[in-house]
């Protein structure tokens, strides 16, 4: 599952830029999931972006 603490963000975008299937921002920057499972092909981009977040603010559990 993923996760997105929207309290935790500050709006860095790279979440949106590495998976922008999985991860939006809203019109104050602040992430927003498109999806609560990664597809297939995303799963490794959804990885990346949890260890790029500069907030520590997204979190994939369960896979
Ligand atoms: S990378 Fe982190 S801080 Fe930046 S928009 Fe995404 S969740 Fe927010």
């Amino acid at each position: 599952m993923i996760e997105a603490d929207r309290d935790l963000c500050i709006g860095a975008g790279m979440c949106a830029v590495t998976a922008p299937e999985v991860f939006d921002q809203d019109d104050d920057g602040i992430v927003v999931t498109l999806a609560e499972q990664p597809g297939p092909d995303d799963t490794e981009l959804v990885r990346e972006a949890v260890q790029l977040c500069p907030a520590g603010a997204l979190r994939l559990s369960g896979s």
